[in-house]
């Protein structure tokens, strides 16, 4: 069955960090969360005032964060002594789990920086565990070039689309997430299959995007309904845009912030080892 846009969310303007401006997409109030997913950040802009700053070192529980870089170049640094290059068109796979303290700080002084940071939860059985990163090079990631011009690229997940099966070096745990760019020239048509059970959306960025009836503006996310489709239709200047899918943890979210755990109590921890230095299992190095 053919998936559908089920609500249509336009990003909230908002700033981060030490007053990066992005767009909000997910996550700007409890309400607007996609089990797994908490939130989705886009940045993009040519004003070094709007990204310079970055985000200087700041804590982590109880999630995970994907951090892809479309344009421009972002240096990761953590707690426990790991130094990353975020360069264009690459990922970061963070597992905050028990306690991460880093920064990720924007490594250009001018020029166009853009991408996009998605926080997605973990199951009450995995949120302490050891923190741990990732990084993904573009390169690494695979491609599939549609017949009609486009180009669907896999950040997370396998999908198998016209009988090519895209297999991305990032696989999540439970909640098995699966994260596509897709581009689609004027008038093109994609058709992804995506779990049915699972929660999906898109996010799109540049142009237009049909869904069945349905028309997507540049900037907006839209949750479609179950199935195991979803048919995409770009405008006429073509569209690009993020499809995301991910099994649901049905489990209550208590969040602080940057803290994210199924109780109040074990918030209040967080806070409290955060306070007392014993938010991370190691000393920090930063
Ligand atoms: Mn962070």
């Amino acid at each position: 069955m053919e998936r559908t846009i089920l609500n249509t969310l336009r990003a909230m303007d908002t700033s981060d960090g030490a007053g990066v401006r992005l767009k909000r997409a997910l996550g700007s109030t409890p309400a607007v969360r996609l089990d797994p997913f908490l939130m989705l950040d886009a940045f993009s802009s040519d004003n070094p005032e709007d990204y310079i700053a970055g985000f200087p070192p700041h804590p982590h529980r109880g999630f995970e964060t994907v951090t892809y870089l479309v344009e421009g170049h972002m240096r990761h640094r953590d707690h426990l002594g790991n130094e990353g290059d975020l360069k264009q068109g690459g990922v970061q796979w963070m597992t905050a789990g028990r306690g991460i303290i880093h920064e990720e700080m924007p490594q250009q002084k001018d020029g166009l920086l853009r991408g996009f940071q998605l926080w997605i939860n973990l199951p009450a059985a995995e949120k302490m565990q050891p923190a741990g990163y990732r990084d993904v090079a573009d390169h690494e990631m695979p491609r599939l070039d549609l017949a009609s011009g486009g180009q669907v690229k896999a950040i997370a997940g396998e999908v198998t689309i016209a009988g090519q099966t895209l297999s991305a070096p990032l696989k999540g745990g439970k909640t098995d997430p699966l994260y596509l760019d897709v581009i689609l020239r004027p008038d093109e048509t994609l058709t992804v299959p995506v779990l049915s059970g699972y929660n999906a959306f898109m996010y799109l960025f540049e142009g237009r995007v049909s869904v069945a009836e349905a028309t997507l503006e540049s900037d907006h996310l839209a949750t479609f309904t179950d199935g195991d489709s979803v048919t995409l239709v770009a405008g006429k200047k073509g569209a690009r845009l993020l499809l995301l899918a991910g099994k649901p943890l049905g489990e209550p979210i208590a969040q602080y912030g940057p803290f994210v755990m199924n109780t109040q109590d074990e918030i209040n921890q967080a806070l409290r080892d955060y306070r007392d230095g014993t938010l991370t299992a190691e000393a920090s190095r930063l």
